[in-house]
């Protein structure tokens, strides 16, 4: 069975093509500045094969669907293609970030779920609409083909409502929808599941805290393969400090701005956002420079890096709490996987509390999923890769099986 995976942005659509007989990736890429007078599109065929049947080039795309057909041109190219025609795209897994309340678990794509998944517009006013596209898009070129969403809130719909509410007037939460969704769902899920196996444990059986640190950062605890609680909120704002975005603050810091130097609401959603996190204290928002930076004896820089370490590791103790029992604390995504500083900053002091990493193997260049955890520690820390295409793979393929 072959899985067309599509991630659609405003202005960009990132697609992988899995056989899932492998699961093996046949070909994957990316198209950005959809239109704009030059789209930029990058193709490569399996990949790991040299570059062998890539491709880079510019082009006008005027619109999503302008992007899909050039994809769907190069997936059945015979340089650069890897299917004959799309009748050997069997189903099309799409990613959506905002499934509100309506989605627990990954679905077939039909009117209804269009439309539900058009209400959660005002939850995610940037996301949701390009996902839309992206549906559009590939129910009008793959006629027949079952389409299935995979929701990033899906998997945190299983936290109770003493997590996912906020201690707000009851009403705003049944009139406007005003809780806790969480996102990187797709990312924690895959993580926690791959995290279960590693540790020879069902699921069922299985805690943990998945922490996902990358440009968006969210820290999740997992009981019993449920999330049970997760940082980020009703918008991907919260929780620990991000590249550019603020993380938790108090509230009332928007009224003060507002009154104090007459900020107006977006001006400051654009602080907030795009102005704060790591870039907010030290210019920077790419950990790689910030550690640059640090080695040059930049203050500001070092200041950036501690208050990440320690914010994580409120977080990861807040849900040691919430666990009781923790079996491994697993770290992903761009700095997760690759930073072994933010690693030891995040576990620091957690001795206590059952973690001690290795410090050896924490600083390891080695690549792909492992244990890091001092082989006296209690809870196992461990890096795993996330791979949110191959759980979307996966769970579309799983709607189709359940049909
Ligand atoms: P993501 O959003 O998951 O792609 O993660 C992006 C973040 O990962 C950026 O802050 C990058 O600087 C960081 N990152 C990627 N590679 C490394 C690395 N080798 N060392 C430290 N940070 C890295």
């Amino acid at each position: 069975m072959n899985i067309l995976v599509i991630n659609t942005g405003s202005s960009s659509l990132k697609y992988q093509l899995f056989d899932m007989a492998g699961p093996t990736v046949l070909a994957s890429g990316l198209v950005e500045r959809i239109g704009e007078s030059r789209a930029k599109l990058m193709h490569k065929k399996r990949p790991g094969q040299d570059g062998e049947g890539a491709l880079t080039r510019e082009e006008a795309m005027p619109d999503h669907g302008a992007a899909m057909r050039a994809v769907i041109t190069l997936l059945t190219d015979p340089e650069h293609g890897v299917i004959k025609d799309t009748s050997e795209i069997n189903a099309v897994g799409h990613r959506v970030v905002h499934g509100g309340e309506h989605f627990h678990a990954s679905t077939l794509v039909d009117a209804d779920v269009m439309d539900a998944i058009r209400a959660c517009v005002p939850l995610a006013p940037l996301h949701n609409p390009a996902n839309l596209i992206g549906l559009e898009t590939a129910q009008a070129l793959f006629p027949g083909v079952p389409q299935v969403a995979v929701f990033d809130t899906a998997f945190h719909q299983t936290m109770p409502p003493k997590a996912y509410l906020y201690a707000l007037p009851y009403e705003l939460y049944t009139e406007l929808n005003v809780r806790r969704y969480g996102f990187h769902g797709t990312s924690h899920r895959f993580v926690a599941g791959e995290a279960a196996r590693m540790l020879g444990k069902a699921p069922e059986d299985t805690n943990l805290i998945t922490v996902h640190l990358g440009n968006g950062s969210s820290i999740c605890a997992v009981k019993g393969g449920k999330s049970v609680d997760t940082s980020l909120g009703m918008t991907p704002l919260a929780g620990v400090i991000m590249g550019t975005r603020s993380g938790d603050i108090d509230p009332a810091i928007i009224f003060y701005l507002a009154e104090r130097k007459g900020y107006s609401l977006g001006e400051i959603d654009d602080i907030l956002n795009k102005k704060s996190g790591l870039k907010g204290i030290c210019g920077m928002n790419d950990m790689r420079d910030i550690h640059k930076a640090v080695a040059e004896g930049d203050v500001q820089a070092r200041l950036a890096l501690d208050m990440f370490g320690y914010r994580n590791r409120k977080y990861i103790g807040s849900y040691m709490a919430v666990l009781g029992r923790v079996d491994a604390i697993v770290f992903t995504a761009g700095i997760g996987e690759n930073d072994p500083v933010s690693r030891e900053l995040s576990c620091r002091g957690l001795t206590a509390l059952g973690v001690e990493l290795d410090h050896e193997r924490n600083q390891s260049p080695e690549r792909g999923a492992r244990d890091i955890g001092a082989a006296g520690s209690q809870v196992r820390v461990m890096v795993i890769p996330t791979n949110e295409e191959l759980e979307i793979a996966r769970q579309t393929g799983e709607v189709l099986r359940a049909r």
